[in-house]
């Protein structure tokens, strides 16, 4: 088959590998069109460590079911499928409790670290566990599904944070990330949606997507801004997806006191934040990874149009020019938030 190998910092080689084997609890699915995540732009770098080369990258992904190992009874040839970008054990105590995303034995699709090497979708074929594969309702297309994996990962984040009916809910940093966030904390009820990012494009598609209030923390005073379009300097919870100093205290100012401040990003490793910020003003700070359980209301709420994934697509090319795609990611091209892939 052909594969998008990533072969060395910066770089991948399209070329033919073997097809993946499987084996009883397995399930071989033809790849219909693979999204490539910002951890994946991150990862080519080779500066995180966790794309250690060679590797198949890709964790984001849909398609056709071709084979089936004996114990798998959830799909069959030629389903339509997605699946989750956590391979999960299924018999750790945090997988028995439903906490897949903490699963001690977690490897992740398209990751490769020193302690495991998975390989992902960024292939004419790919290989997962049945237990974490789901079947893609008719109305939503390989590209969006593609994109599930995303939009699980915004709900499970407005999931956690608590968020009461008519809420205002502020989400900063508007990428693939925030854009489902802000989606999710919607759905959960939320009345009044601020998204803050440094990008205008970003914040013309918040708008398009739903956002009621979008401030650009560059160009404008973020307290004034909120008082002129809510009538107070603050929201009652905050979800922060980028992960720098400067956006996380963004976030923490934002927070009213005695609120919820949800972290989901982690660009930067170890930042510096004002402890009296939050322990003087009584936030509750808490961490949201990946996803546990949402993919099926992701698929659900796709479905039914209540989340949108499509206008997040800035293009969709074929996988052998995989290269140019993490290339014009990799540069910050304007517009651009997701590129799918087709193998
Ligand atoms: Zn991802
Ligand atoms: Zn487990």
């Amino acid at each position: 088959m052909k594969a998008l190998v990533h072969t060395a910092p910066l770089k991948f080689e399209y070329r033919e590998v073997p097809v993946p084997s499987f084996g009883d609890d397995e399930v071989l699915v033809r790849v219909k069109a693979v999204a490539i995540c910002g951890s994946d732009v991150h990862g080519y770098t080779g500066t995180t460590g966790r794309r250690i080369p060679p590797i198949i990258m890709g964790h984001e992904a849909a398609g056709v079911v071709e084979s089936t190992g004996r114990n798998v009874k959830n799909v069959t040839s030629g389903d339509r499928v997605t699946f989750d970008s956590t391979v999960y054990c299924n018999q750790c105590p945090a997988c028995r409790q439903g906490r897949v995303n903490l699963c001690v034995n977690r490897k992740v699709l398209g990751v490769s670290t020193p302690t495991f090497h998975q390989e992902g979708a960024m292939a004419e074929y790919a290989v997962v566990p049945w237990w974490i594969i789901y079947p893609l309702p008719d109305a939503v297309s390989f590209e969006e599904a593609a994109l599930i994996e995303p939009a699980s990962v915004g709900l499970h984040a407005a999931r956690l944070t608590p968020i009461d009916v008519n809420d205002v809910v502020a989400v900063v940093g508007a990428g693939q990330i925030g854009l489902f966030v802000m989606q999710g904390a919607r759905v959960k009820g939320a009345g009044k949606i601020v998204v803050l990012d440094a990008k205008e494009e970003r914040l013309v598609l918040s708008r398009s997507l739903g956002a009621d209030v979008t401030i650009n923390p560059s160009r404008s005073d973020v307290t004034g801004e909120m008082t002129r379009h809510l009538g107070r300097p603050d929201a009652d919870a905050v979800l922060e997806a980028v992960g720098t100093e400067a956006t996380v205290t963004l976030a923490l100012g934002l927070t009213k006191q005695g609120g919820n401040i949800t972290l989901i990003g982690n660009i930067t490793p170890r930042i510096q934040v004002s402890l009296q910020d939050f322990v003087l003003r009584e936030l509750t700070i808490r961490g949201s990874c990946a996803v546990a359980g949402e993919y099926r209301a992701a698929l659900d709420l796709l479905a039914s149009g209540r989340i949108q994934a499509k206008p997040l697509i800035s293009r969709v090319m074929p996988l052998s020019e995989g290269q140019e795609a993490f290339d014009a990611l990799h540069r910050g091209e304007p517009g651009l938030i997701k590129i799918v892939l087709q193998p």
